[in-house]
């Protein structure tokens, strides 16, 4: 079997196990690539064997909302890459973060959330959460005496992305963590910008780590997927109830398909990412137009020692702020003719979008930049194109806005 260590005492490298872990050509007829299953539905050997597999005292597959075996593959992968025991993938990532939450969330119970998120993620806290009897409560995560402060008794889960999306703030993940469960609160990081192949929160203390599939995972712009990865006891409970009953946000097997695609060139596809980022980073750096620029890999990035100690490159994204601020973003975004203007992130196109009036204009304008989202941010996916090509884009279209 391609999960075991093939006799030696090392534990198989992350893309050997992105590529192989959890299947073995001979149980599908030597196909290479395994099967799509294309079933809403699953055979019982007999009316007494259905209702075994509804009691729960026999494993297999019952029907396709809660489970698939092409996603079941795709779980078992992603918990290996992440270091956790057991995963959960569903149809976006919104999917996977309300999923979580709504399992294990009551009416009573307090989230509290760093002051930067993704606009959706924002929206589903304050607006959707909120409605429900669910207190969220934000907190400038960079400042731990503040997560101290907003924490109380009726606190379930602490909440936080990092690198932030869109300024690319970092959260010192073992930091939170063991303020969090010091008032037995469970972390959930959403590990996004960074995949598994950048940085693990697991190994930091976190409980939960959630994605959107939909970005660096899948990584080629063509399908939405989400996961969340942690200990099975609470990965079982967010299946059997976040997904089967109250989201139903089940996803496709042939995304599940196309994300265990995706997966096996994840590593390489980050490594040309983050160097083509750097490049392309330097670059606005030394140009006249950039007022401001919040990378990673630049030596004056602010939160470069915790970044250097989670993550094991600069990653893909890049927020920037020229000096002409909201409009010369807009006049830069305009001018340009091979970065395409699109929101998403982590595909092989490189993407430019401007977050306050696009990803995150679900925060009222007030609220956005108590939240430091600058009305002038642009916030840029640096693709797997050649790199000669990103930067002469970028240089002609910046000289222009000057
Ligand atoms: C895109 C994104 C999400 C939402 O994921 P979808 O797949 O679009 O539902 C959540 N968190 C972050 C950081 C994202 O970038």
């Amino acid at each position: 079997m391609a999960n075991e260590d093939f006799g030696r005492n090392r534990p198989l490298g992350f893309s050997t196990r992105a590529i192989h872990l959890g299947y073995d050509p001979s149980t599908a007829q030597g196909a290479l690539t395994p099967p799509i299953y294309l079933t809403s539905t699953y055979a019982f050997e007999s009316a007494e064997d259905g209702a075994a597999l509804f009691r729960g005292e026999k494993q297999g597959y019952i029907y396709g909302r809660t489970k698939n075996p092409t996603q079941t593959l795709l779980e078992q992968r992603l918990a290996s890459l992440e270091g956790g025991e057991a995963g959960l993938v569903v149809s976006s990532g919104i999917g996977a973060i309300t999923a979580t939450c709504w399992t294990l969330l009551s009416a009573g119970d307090e989230v509290v959330f760093d002051q930067t998120l993704y606009g959706s993620t924002y929206a589903f806290l304050t607006k959707g959460l909120q409605r429900f009897g669910v207190k969220a409560v934000p907190a400038d995560m960079t400042n731990l005496a503040m997560v101290e402060e907003a924490l109380t008794p009726n606190t379930k889960i602490v909440f936080f992305e990092s690198p932030a999306n869109p300024n690319l703030r970092v959260i010192d993940i073992a930091k939170v963590a063991e303020i969090a469960h010091g008032r037995k609160a469970l972390v959930m990081v959403d590990n996004t910008f960074c995949s598994p192949a950048l940085q693990n929160p697991l190994a930091f203390g976190a409980d939960l780590v959630v994605h959107s599939a939909t970005k660096f995972l899948g990584g080629h712009g063509d399908l939405l997927g989400g996961a969340v990865i942690g200990r099975a006891e609470l990965i079982n409970q967010i299946r059997g109830v976040g997904l089967r009953w109250l989201t139903g946000a089940t996803i496709s097997p042939i995304n599940a398909f196309l994300i265990l695609r995706g997966l096996k060139t994840l590593e390489i596809r980050m490594q040309r990412h983050s160097q083509s980022a750097r490049a392309v980073a330097e670059l606005l750096a030394s140009h006249p137009a950039v007022a401001t620029i919040s990378y990673p890999g630049l030596a004056d990035f602010p939160y470069k020692e915790i970044a250097a100690r989670q993550m094991r490159d600069t990653g893909g994204l890049i927020a920037l702020e020229l000096k002409g601020g909201h409009d010369a973003g807009l006049k830069l975004m305009n001018r340009l003719k091979l970065i395409t203007r699109a929101v998403s992130l982590g595909d092989a196109e490189t993407l430019i979008q401007h977050p306050a009036s696009m990803t995150h204009a679900a925060y009222p304008p007030e609220e956005r930049t108590k939240h430091g989202i600058s009305e002038g941010l642009v916030r840029m996916s640096v693709g797997l194109e050649n790199v000669d090509d990103i930067l002469d884009d970028l240089t002609q279209a910046l000289d222009g806005v000057r």
